[in-house]
């Protein structure tokens, strides 16, 4: 594995883009799909490196955030966005305008659906927003790594979904990786011919700081249960390095004192256990020695003012 943070340092010092050759391929990938299909585990398998967050809870992903695949002949690069649904307050509009922005600005949308359970309302509400939409969608059916008890039932159902669109279809487990190689032939054939975005070795277009923050909300989303997920976001207050270790100091905003309670835990015992796991994942990150302070704040109400998420640094596209 390699570190994310040499890639950044690179690009961050004008490592000079190379020249694409005449028939080189690139273009940007939508990777869309209700919640929890594996939209992110897909991005992290197809980039060989983690940096999207996953986990069984619904809505880990808010950042759209791109992940990078260089190969001698094409760059793709993927486009990770939250999950579409309904919106139910300010948070979830902008999830779904966000991922609605992302569909028209890519060159290919990979829908992503779960071949583990039928087609349902959830993928019925997306494909109706991809057909208003351009951009050429190609159907990912994931998870062919578990059988469901119905397999024929499930697989119609995507099918007649796709064939109502025209939309090829090309089953995968993000998971495992199988048939991934297939996907990614698929999907270049899909792109037209263009030059590098990025340094061939970059991974990803998010700085360090916000990838850290999200290793720390996703053991939140992890260790703690249900009220508390959707309400923290993570702000890096500082990041200190030194060649022996690198600290990194971290407030972990939540809206009610009810949910700090529950993230302090008897005796502190809950933030010790989000910290010394998510210490681990950036010790990974960084490829060296890391000391995580965390704070916990109350901010009423955060999800619902606009101002407040373009503070702890969620893009808030107009
Ligand atoms: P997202 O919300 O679409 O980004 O979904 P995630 O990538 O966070 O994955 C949601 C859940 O599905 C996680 O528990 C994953 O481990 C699981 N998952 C993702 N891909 C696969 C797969 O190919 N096979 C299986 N069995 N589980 C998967
Ligand atoms: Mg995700």
């Amino acid at each position: 594995m390699t570190s994310i943070d040499n890639h950044i340092l690179s690009f961050s010092e004008g490592v000079s883009i190379p020249q694409a050759p005449p028939e080189f391929k690139s273009g940007f990938i939508g990777i869309i799909g209700r919640p929890n299909v594996g939209k992110s585990t897909l991005m992290n398998q197809l980039v060989g490196q983690k940096i999207a967050i996953t986990s069984p809870v619904a809505q880990t992903t808010r950042n759209r955030l791109r992940g990078i695949v260089t190969t001698p002949d094409a760059q793709l690069i993927f486009v990770d966005t939250p999950g579409i649904h309904k919106p139910h307050h300010q948070l979830g509009e902008v999830l779904v305008r966000n991922a609605t922005i992302a569909i028209d600005s890519v060159d290919v949308v990979l829908f992503v659906v779960d071949g583990t359970v039928a087609c349902g309302a959830g993928d019925r509400f997306i494909a109706d927003l991809l057909i208003n939409s351009k951009t050429p969608v190609i159907a990912g059916i994931n998870k062919i790594d578990q059988q469901p008890a119905n397999p024929q039932n499930i697989n119609e159902s995507y099918q007649q979904m796709a064939d109502a669109h025209q939309w090829p279809t090309v089953k995968f487990s993000a998971m495992t990786g199988a048939e991934l190689p297939q996907l990614q032939t698929l999907l270049i054939e899909n792109l037209d011919h263009g030059p590098f975005y990025y340094p061939p070795d970059l991974v990803t277009d998010q700085p360090e700081r916000f990838i850290m923050g999200e290793l720390i909300r996703e053991q939140i989303l992890l260790l703690t249960r249900e009220e508390v997920p959707h309400s923290v976001a993570i702000a890096i207050d500082k990041v200190e390095e030194t060649p022996a270790i690198t600290r990194v100091m971290a407030t972990i905003h939540v809206e009610r004192d009810s949910q700090k309670g529950i993230l302090i835990g008897k005796g502190g015992s809950m933030l010790k256990a989000i910290g010394s796991a998510a210490r681990e994942q950036i010790q990974k990150l960084i490829s060296g020695k890391v000391y995580l302070e965390l704070f916990v704040k109350v901010q009423p109400k955060w999800r619902h003012s606009r101002v407040r998420l373009a503070e702890l640094g969620y893009r808030v596209e107009e």
